[in-house]
């Protein structure tokens, strides 16, 4: 067995004699039982302790801060709820998560609206809903929330009172991070925000406006980020332009998804960003910042059946998922380790792969399982972030279920998409017989 395996699980997990791989308490084989497969497991508790630790790490180093959940990450119903419980900030980046996030309970000015190519719908959406601020990425978009400012105070009395929309502006830093191509937006060239040189001009468009207030500037590197440095570079390129009220320093940490992944822990990341925040940013100034991946990637499960098993070659272990519920080793090569629910951990070396029509299709690569048969449950740690918010309907798929689990009790918070579903989008005159 390797003993490393449960170091990958989330916290509240545990292996027992009788029941195997345990989860908040709650048998991983039960779940997959009652719910069938695939699934996503989340250890409610073990994220919400999670939350406290960056919480606790960024308050300690930085007392006007502020921790926001970059949801694109994980964007259901529950997790905003739990986040508003938390009491931290949600980012939206989109109509849907700014809808979910408020159907979630998450107030408006606890929200910061994103986007590279955000539509009108979703910036009147937003300016209706009081978003506490606005992350500008272009000049055309300075122009459009102006305007949406502008008619909402037309309309409501209320809007007048409160006058102007804060923004931020986004900033293209020009730092290089390394990490996957496909995740890295603080380079020269990104898509993502205003280089450096046209960032005053947009501060300058801002405070021009009647509408809009100058709250500061915001950066975001890129994602899956497994050293400090880029970060520190982020703040000290921020610092070049001027002192501002709110700096959000963006998220970007990566998550351990295997045994040879050492990304630094929350507490190292929040560290090095507030250490080159004392030395460059203003000391009254707030900071924000924006994880997504590190902070709920590890509390995610990812449970699937074993539908056959080929022995040639290599061990090949097919399941009843893949990229339609994991599109991070398609998009990336995203590595992920796994295991056998009821005999963790150890065994064959044996490559593990999905469902679907496509030879990228893959789950683990040269994993080990014990003796793996049909119909045995495997369980893949780190689907936490990025999965059930990729999950699509490739192969006629229908989306799996996320189910909380804590104090021995599992909770279906999303359940398992249906054939109406599926159906539910095509008009009714092509249903055959009708
Ligand atoms: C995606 C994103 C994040 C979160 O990134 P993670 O790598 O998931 O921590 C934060 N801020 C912005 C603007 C993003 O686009």
């Amino acid at each position: 067995m390797n003993p490393d395996i449960l170091e990958l699980f989330p916290e509240g997990t545990a292996v027992d004699a009788d029941r195997g791989l345990t989860v908040g308490g709650v048998a991983l084989a039960e779940v997959a039982d009652r719910f069938s497969t695939p699934a996503y497991v989340v250890d409610e508790a073990g994220l919400r302790a999670r939350i406290r630790r960056y919480q606790q790490a960024l308050g300690a180093g930085w007392p006007d801060s502020r921790l926001v959940f970059a949801s694109k990450s994980f964007p259901c119903v529950a997790a905003y709820r739990l986040m508003a419980q938390a009491g931290i900030g949600v980012d939206v980046a989109g109509l849907g998560e700014l809808a979910a996030a408020l159907r979630g309970g998450v107030e408006g000015r606890n929200l910061v609206l994103h986007g590279n190519a955000k539509t009108s719908a979703e910036i009147e959406m937003a300016v209706a809903a009081g978003v506490g601020l606005v992350v500008v990425d272009n000049f055309d978009d300075i122009d459009r929330l102006e305007h949406a400012v502008e008619q909402a105070a037309q309309h409501t009395a209320e809007h007048t009172a409160a006058g102007r929309q804060d923004v931020l502006v986004r900033v293209l830093p020009e730092v290089r991070a390394d990490t996957y191509e496909a995740v890295a937006t603080g380079q020269k060239g990104s898509k993502f925000g205003l280089p450096l040189d046209q960032v005053p001009r947009a501060i300058e468009r801002i405070r021009a406006g009647a509408h809009l207030r100058m709250a500061g500037v915001h950066t975001h590197v890129g994602s899956q980020i497994l050293d400090v440095e880029p970060f520190a570079a982020a703040v000290r390129a921020l610092a070049g332009l001027g002192e501002f009220e709110t700096y959000n320093l963006g998220g970007g940490l990566g998550a351990r998804y295997t045994y040879t992944d050492h990304p630094p822990e929350p507490e190292e990341w929040i560290g090095a960003i507030i250490d080159t925040a004392r030395r460059h940013l203003p000391h009254s100034a707030r900071l924000m910042i924006e994880p997504g991946r590190s902070l709920v990637a590890r509390s995610g499960v990812t449970l699937y059946r074993v539908v056959n098993v080929k022995r040639g070659d290599r061990v090949t272990v097919a399941v009843d998922g893949g990229m339609a519920d994991n599109m991070e080793v398609a998009l990336y090569g995203q590595r992920f380790e796994a295991t056998l629910v009821d005999r963790v951990g150890g065994g064959e070396r044996v490559d593990i792969v999905g469902r679907h029509c496509e030879s990228g299709d893959r789950i683990s690569s040269g994993v080990t399982l014990r003796a793996p048969r049909v119909g045995d449950v495997v369980a893949v740690p780190v689907t936490g972030a990025y999965c059930h918010t990729m999950a699509n309907n490739y192969n006629g798929a229908l989306k799996a279920p996320v189910v909380f689990c804590a104090d021995g009790e599992a909770r279906e918070v999303v359940r398992r998409e249906t054939l109406g579903d599926f159906f539910a989008r095509d008009t009714s005159e092509w249903i055959d017989g009708s």
